[in-house]
């Protein structure tokens, strides 16, 4: 299947990542259907697209919601008749030192970066299965491998993605794919969720260095982009000039 037209479900499309893989593998020839709750700048980038040759739909998506989950996979489906892959990218980051108590930030990070991911492997393994085979793309991030002050619930919710990665990795005998990407520091408006004072000042000279988004996609794209019996299961990217 190597360069051919896929179809890809991409969760958390408005802005960031997202909008950056689903512009690259658009480019690529893949067929997307994208999703996230803010559905006008999903439509502004699914025009963009169809106007640049290429071919996206979008459907409105809280994927702390199980069953629009499992409805977002089952139009993705409907749209183009299969599913190859899911990229389960949709993520939130308050952080926040834990004596700060912001026990509501730490239940949304839980209920999006963790509920939100295993919501999208329950909606698009069955179908997978079905149809023979697919491919899972999980974002992690370098929070999955270590962790910093403020960080301890977005890195506990990035190591449980790892976890879940490898262990459907692990049961796959082959017909589904596992790709965990892990981006260090990236252009997007991820620090924007953060409301607590200090770690949002921290945070402007810990991002001072980022990639642009479109770095992570390449490295999606080229997990996508394997034959058939090649599974790229981990890829971290950082910038070079940081060492975070
Ligand atoms: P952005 O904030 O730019 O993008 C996050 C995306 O997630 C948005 O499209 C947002 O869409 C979507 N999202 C948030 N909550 C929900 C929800 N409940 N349901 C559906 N979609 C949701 O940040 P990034 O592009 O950076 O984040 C993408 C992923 O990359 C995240 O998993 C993040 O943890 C990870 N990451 C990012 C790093 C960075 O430095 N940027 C570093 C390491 C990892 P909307 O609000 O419209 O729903």
């Amino acid at each position: 299947m190597q360069n051919t037209s896929k179809v890809v479900a991409v969760t958390g499309a408005s802005s960031g990542i997202g909008e950056a893989t689903a512009r690259r593998l658009a480019a690529d020839g893949h067929r997307l259907f994208l999703g996230a709750r803010r559905t006008d700048r999903l439509a502004a980038l699914a025009q963009e697209i169809t106007t640049a040759g290429g071919t996206a739909a979008f459907r409105r998506l809280d994927v702390t919601d199980a069953a629009e989950v499992t409805d977002f996979i089952s139009a993705a489906h409907d749209r183009y008749g299969r599913l190859d892959a899911v990229v389960n990218n949709a993520g939130v980051m308050p952080l926040s030192p834990l004596e700060a108590l912001r026990t509501t930030e730490w239940d949304r990070m839980i209920d999006v970066n963790v509920r939100g991911v295993l919501h999208g492997i329950a909606a698009a393994l069955p179908r997978m299965r079905a149809q023979g085979g697919g491919h899972f793309v999980n974002i992690a991030s370098v929070g999955a491998y270590e962790v910093s002050p403020t960080a301890a619930v977005y890195c506990a919710t990035k190591y449980a993605v790892r976890a879940i990665s490898e262990g459907l990795r692990q049961e796959s005998a082959g017909d589904i794919r596992v790709t965990l990407v892990s981006p260090g520091v990236t252009e997007s408006e991820l620090a924007d969720s953060i409301s607590d004072p200090a770690a949002r000042e921290a945070m402007k000279s810990y991002r001072a260095v980022a990639l642009p988004a479109s770095a992570i996609a390449d490295a999606i794209a080229y997990a996508l982009a394997q034959p058939p019996e090649v599974d790229v299961n981990e890829i971290v990217v950082r910038p070079a000039a940081s060492p975070q």
